[in-house]
């Protein structure tokens, strides 16, 4: 073969590299938000193609969660390793399946807010966190309040700051929460959804929010009497939208314009969460991956805003993605492959 052929070749094959990456093809910020039946699992692939995965849903079921986060990777965002994967607390529905992923694909850096050597909601959580350091070669890194993830940022600037981790917020600096006497405290919340990772990711103007499960109190702690955090385009709707998070205090002060609930059939987007929801001044939607089966058709989201009408057996996991445009100005938030995009204008 001629030099100049083996240079067509190379030429091609770099084409073809760009253009298997989602985000360095398109130069836009990504966030897929899988369908986990009320677990969570949310694929996050920056315009410079690197790819961060925030928890891995239910393990067992045969493999359900896991698969159909693979197939988010591999088909739709067309990735074939994750720089990077986070686990927000230690709860199943959050790690379940970091360890059989590492087992499919290359996970290049695991973060999570440090591994505890017992958890006392889960009696099983020793052989369980064995996994997951296997799977991570006991190199996982701990990630604390006021960090920010290593994420390579371009022309329009992008960052990841973890604002609470292990009970720990920002400091309470900013602007007075003018919601901040919503807050009622509740009794202490002592699992470790108390102390979840909550990630604030910007991309020029557009700011995202996703708290894992963080509770109630740590929830007033982190936003007030101040708002350290502002306010934000999308939020990721805390704990599947389960009423012992969501505080008005805090979910009133984010203000976002659009929400999505990971939750299932049976389990969160409850009746009080969406109470708040619908208190948002500038709230333009919200989005559900579950019909809440529990609620009436006018007690949720309308049908164009729910992923998954139906119950668990019968659910395919289609996922509810966000894009956001190359200079961070506007997004779009679409329901599966097919879905109507809508587009909405950064705050
Ligand atoms: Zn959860």
């Amino acid at each position: 073969m001629s030099l100049t052929a083996w240079g067509i070749r190379a030429a091609c094959l770099l084409l073809w590299t760009a253009a298997a990456t989602a985000g360095e093809q398109d130069r836009r910020l990504d966030l897929y938000f899988v369908d986990v039946e009320g677990g969570a699992a949310t694929l996050i692939v920056t315009p410079a193609g690197e790819s961060l995965l925030i928890d891995s849903g239910y393990p067992d079921n045969g493999g359900r969660d896991r698969d159909r986060i693979l197939k988010v990777i591999r088909d739709v965002a067309k990735l074939d390793h994750l720089d990077h994967a986070l686990v927000t607390h230690w709860h199943l529905d959050h790690y379940g399946n970091h360890a059989a992923l590492a087992d499919q694909i290359k996970i290049g850096t695991f973060w999570d807010r440090g591994i505890p050597d017992t958890l006392q909601e889960d009696a099983k959580f020793v052989d369980r966190a064995a996994l997951y350091r296997a799977a991570s070669q006991n190199k996982s890194k701990t990630l604390k309040a006021g960090d920010t993830l290593p994420l390579k940022s371009g022309t329009t600037p992008l960052s990841a700051k973890i604002v609470t981790a292990s009970g720990d917020v920002i400091p309470n600096v900013g602007p007075a929460n003018p919601f901040a006497d919503r807050h009622k405290p509740q009794d202490d919340d002592p699992t470790d959804n108390a102390k979840s990772i909550s990630t604030l990711l910007s991309f020029g103007k557009f700011r995202f929010l996703g708290c894992g499960d963080l509770t109630w109190n740590t929830e007033a702690k982190l936003m007030t009497p101040n708002n350290p955090v502002g306010q934000v385009d999308l939020f990721m709707v805390t704990h599947h939208g389960l009423p012992v998070s969501n505080n008005p205090a805090m979910v009133l002060a984010l203000d976002p314009k659009v929400a999505v609930i990971c939750n299932g059939p049976t389990k969160g987007a409850d009746a009080q969460t969406i109470a708040t929801l619908k208190e948002v001044k500038g709230l333009a939607a919200w989005y559900q991956l579950h019909r809440n089966i529990k609620l009436t058709a006018d007690q949720q989201a309308p049908a164009e805003f729910i992923a998954n009408p139906v119950e668990t057996a019968q659910c395919t996991g289609v996922w509810v993605k966000a894009s956001v445009a190359p200079d961070g100005n506007r997004y779009t938030v679409q329901i599966g492959p097919e879905g109507k995009p809508r587009e909405f204008a950064v705050r």
